[in-house]
């Protein structure tokens, strides 16, 4: 399935045309594709189909409300890492006892809060938290649920920022003193052993790392259940997509495609980690956030101006680094296209927003056609960790965001109205006159 594609010309997601969802909310605007949204679970869990196992959407990649729902109504679990995340996820009517809790910093409250909602798995980055897990549980006379975040020093080849399974980085425990830290944790009485984790990083387009990382890890993961009863084994996340020309074309989804063979798919995926994880008797627990949602989202800008100097032509659009933060933080590329498709030859273009930043761009030097003012752009692949790193940097306001299904369509975040952005903003009492 293909959900953002030309129809004579037009892009449309699944049957609604872009334009008319542009004419109608205006612009910057986040669309996203709950058919895209559902193909990409499906397809996932129809890989682990000979594993008893568990997605558990990351819930940082893309937060909204509906998407959440799309994914509960599919029987997801969730990968949390605050309590605004876990709110969330009940606010939209997803299931908290199938929550797993991760991130180095977890407060006491945060604790607290989760232990009160009945979260699945706490998954433990240090001692310390350990040990404040152990007293909070202790506090509320009950028995926390923990896994321990092994970090089993495989190098996973992708952008340094989002590399974490290594001892360059601050994520879980070095595997060497997982076993010993395991036995401490037994003697927590108000601890329960229920599983271990790991998670090497993001964006990972080879399917090398990971067998490395659980070829490691499975041996320690039997060890941990014949000593210590544990019941699930969590790979984490981390399946990269294609970022580059795929949907624009109307061609099959890149996994789908012959060139994509050496790319990680799914299938790939199951058929290289599934016969080392069967033999566990483990149920298996997968962490996806960009796999999910990263194609099923768009963000579409208006060209403001062309500005040509010496030696560079410049598209100043109406989104910015701000609302997609993704090229300037990780150098990232998204494909760029426009609603209606344009023939004719096509020039070097750098398209960069109106914040003042030099890494406020979207591209450079990118072979786009002519453009020009009022044209509209549509940046490909923003589902992914796109909206929720927005900023009010500059005083934007945070664009609308689209839900699309079939024909129809719902707004599932109001833009925010310029008020707004200060509304929790006062003068202080000897400025007041
Ligand atoms: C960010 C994160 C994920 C999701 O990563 P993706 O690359 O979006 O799949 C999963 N697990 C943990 C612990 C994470 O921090």
């Amino acid at each position: 399935m293909h959900d953002f594609k030309y129809v004579h010309g037009e892009l449309y997601c699944e049957n609604v045309p872009v334009a008319a969802l542009v004419k109608r909310y205006g612009t910057p605007l986040y669309i996203y594709s709950q058919n895209t949204l559902e193909q990409h679970f499906r397809k996932l869990d129809k890989a682990l189909a000979g594993l008893d196992h568990l997605i558990c959407y990351a819930v940082k990649a893309n937060s909204n409300l509906a998407v959440i729902r799309v994914l509960a109504d599919l029987g997801s679990g969730f990968d949390i890492v605050s309590q605004g995340e876990l709110m969330r996820v009940q606010t939209a009517g997803g299931n908290p006892r199938q929550c797993v809790f991760a991130g180095v910093g977890k407060t006491e409250a945060e604790i607290r809060y989760a232990l009160e909602q009945n979260i699945y798995c706490f998954n433990v980055e240090s001692e310390a938290e350990l040990q404040r897990i152990e007293r909070v549980a202790a506090r509320m006379k009950r028995r926390a649920p923990v896994a321990i975040r092994v970090n089993p020093n495989v190098e996973a080849h992708t952008h340094a920022k989002i590399t974490t399974g290594t001892y360059e980085n601050k994520f879980g425990i070095a595997f060497e003193q997982v076993p010993a830290l395991y036995a401490r944790a037994s003697k927590l009485k108000h601890l329960h052993l229920r599983g271990v984790q790991m998670h090497i990083g993001s964006q990972l387009t080879e399917v090398a790392p990971f067998r490395q990382a659980v070829e490691k890890v499975a041996p320690l993961a039997a060890a941990l259940k014949q000593r210590y009863g544990i019941e699930f084994f969590s790979i984490g996340g981390g399946l990269g997509i294609v970022y580059d020309p795929a949907l624009a074309s109307g061609q099959p989804e890149w996994w789908q495609r012959p060139q994509a063979k050496s790319l990680l798919t799914p299938a790939r995926y199951a058929e290289a980690l599934v016969p080392l994880l069967q033999p566990l008797g483990l149920k298996v627990l997968i962490e996806p956030g960009r796999f999910i949602v990263g194609n099923a989202g768009i963000l579409v800008t208006r060209v403001e101006y062309l500005k040509r100097t010496g030696r560079k032509n410049f598209v100043i659009v109406d989104a910015a680094m701000n609302d997609l933060i993704r090229p300037a933080f990780y150098d990232a590329f998204h494909e760029i296209v426009p609603l209606r498709k344009k023939s004719g030859a096509s020039t070097a273009t750098d398209v960069v927003g109106p914040v003042c930043e030099s890494g406020d761009y979207f591209c450079k030097d990118r072979p786009l056609p002519r453009l020009k003012e009022g044209d509209y752009l549509a940046l490909l692949s923003a589902g992914a960790y796109g909206s929720v790193m927005g900023s009010n940097y500059n005083s934007r306001p945070r664009p609308a965001e689209i839900l699309v299904t079939g024909k129809r369509h719902a707004v599932v975040r109001e833009a925010e109205a310029l008020p707004a952005i200060w509304q929790n903003e006062k003068l202080a009492p000897w400025q007041k006159r």
